[in-house]
């Protein structure tokens, strides 16, 4: 299977438990829950409406089509500092990763030697070796991924029953404020959330607040 990749690049991971980690991303095109045209965003076709990624837009230098997992991982792994006393820790990301992430995609990089890791919005069920799952549930999108490291929600949403996905099979749970136009009273009312339901944790975007990729 070919792989149709966004761009590949090395950053820290921004949110949820790893915070902070120096990571290899890769970002695959498309998602199942929005097409990624600014038209139809606030469309009834549309599932999830305060995506913060450009999903349609020409790959970059480091994207583009790859015909084979080897190929994909090798040259994401180029990335990790050759003096790293640490195992390389790729990030699956999109878009919606599970379109896309596969059996010889998660070999490849394992037996580089990396740790995989990947961030769903969870409709889509996965048995895949991966070593860190974070799955994002969509208000209005049918979760199947109800299990895994980390549950992340973006808040506020709509519909989202907090109570219920705090009841499933994940280690941690975070709530990250929406960043939109309401962005100080979304991350107040998280705050607020999170001090009444200690279960639930704080997500910060950091890479925004350091302004890395
Ligand atoms: S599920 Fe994620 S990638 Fe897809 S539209 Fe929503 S925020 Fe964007």
């Amino acid at each position: 299977m070919s792989y149709a990749v966004k761009e590949i690049f090395y950053s820290l991971q921004g949110e949820g438990r790893e915070a902070g980690r120096p990571a290899i991303f890769i970002r695959f095109m498309g998602c199942n829950l929005w097409s990624g045209r600014e038209e139809d965003r606030l469309t009834s076709g549309t599932i999830c409406h305060f995506c913060d990624t450009d999903l349609r837009a020409p790959a970059k230098e480091s994207g583009g089509i790859f015909a084979d997992a080897g190929e994909l991982a090798q040259k994401a792994l180029k990335l990790w500092p050759q003096s790293a006393g640490t195992k390389p820790y790729i990030i699956f990301t999109g878009g919606e990763p599970l379109l896309q992430l596969d059996e010889a995609l998660c070999q490849a990089c394992h037996a580089a030697g990396a740790t995989v890791a990947c961030e769903t919005n969870g409709t889509i069920a996965t048995t895949l070796p991966i070593d860190w799952l974070t799955v994002s549930p969509k208000a209005g999108a049918k979760l199947k991924q109800t299990s895994g490291s980390e549950l992340k929600a973006v808040y506020p949403q709509e519909g989202l029953d907090l109570e219920k996905l705090a009841t499933l099979s994940f280690k941690y749970f975070f709530l990250q404020p929406c960043d939109n136009i309401k962005y100080k009273s979304n991350l107040a009312s998280a705050v607020a959330y999170c001090e009444e339901h200690p279960e639930w944790r704080l997500s910060i975007q950091l890479h925004k607040v350091v302004g890395v990729e």
